[in-house]
């Protein structure tokens, strides 16, 4: 089973971005090998993914749900500088570590590791991230070479997590408890309707 998912994951764009409605691609992918997760749930994959999936699981390709947002055109996020007040809560929300600062200190989004998932925007107190297009267009074939980069910054962040101080561990397993669920489901739909806005935009 874990060869089946590493090849799902392989072909999966490693934003983490939570959009297919797991808590990153590799939950998907697991749930898209064990059957309970149909292929169409990928929009920053787009029709592109959802081909390459059924190839690989030799099953029909399928429209995108769009239930789970529409493919954007790249993008990235950017911080008002001038307007942030140094909370962190974007680093700690970022899942491939793309945001720099100090706690009081301005952040700063390092623009060639941003996907512009938004996972950032709605822990914001003062609403001063804003995502904006890069101008190009969706490239699959540059997704897939930055995919694997993604992932490692992804698991880096994930063991640096897991490896922090005991008070660190215990926040970190905190965010197994029920209320840190509906935490994150708040999180969640805030991020929807920031993703809403952002797409409704001209
Ligand atoms: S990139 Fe696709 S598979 Fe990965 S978390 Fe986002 S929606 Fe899910
Ligand atoms: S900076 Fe924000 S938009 Fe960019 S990858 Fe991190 S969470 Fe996503
Ligand atoms: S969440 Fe907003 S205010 Fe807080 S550090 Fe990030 S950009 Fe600045």
């Amino acid at each position: 089973m874990n060869a089946v998912v590493d090849a799902i994951d392989e072909l999966l764009p490693q934003t983490q971005c939570r959009q297919c409605g797991f808590t990153g691609c590799r939950p998907y992918a697991e749930a898209i090998a064990a059957g309970t997760a149909s292929i169409n749930r990928c929009p920053p994959g787009s029709a592109d993914v959802i081909t390459e999936l059924a190839a690989l699981l030799e099953t029909d390709a399928m429209p995108a749900d769009e239930t789970c947002g529409v493919t954007a055109a790249p993008a990235v996020a950017v911080i008002d500088e001038a307007e942030c007040i140094g909370c962190t809560l974007c680093i700690t929300a970022c899942p491939v570590d793309a945001i720099v600062g100090a706690r009081r200190l301005m952040h700063t989004v390092i623009a060639v590791e941003c996907t512009g998932c938004g996972l950032c925007l709605p822990p914001c107190p003062v609403d001063c991230i804003a995502i904006a297009p890069t101008g190009a267009a969706h490239d699959r074939q540059r997704q897939r070479e930055a995919a694997g980069r993604l992932r490692q910054r992804y698991l880096a962040r994930q063991q640096r997590l897991a490896g922090k101080s005991p008070r660190r561990r215990k926040a970190v397993a905190a965010t197994a408890t029920p209320a840190a669920a509906r935490k994150r489901a708040m999180l969640d739909r805030a991020l929807s309707r920031a993703r809403a806005r952002i797409v409704a935009k001209p």
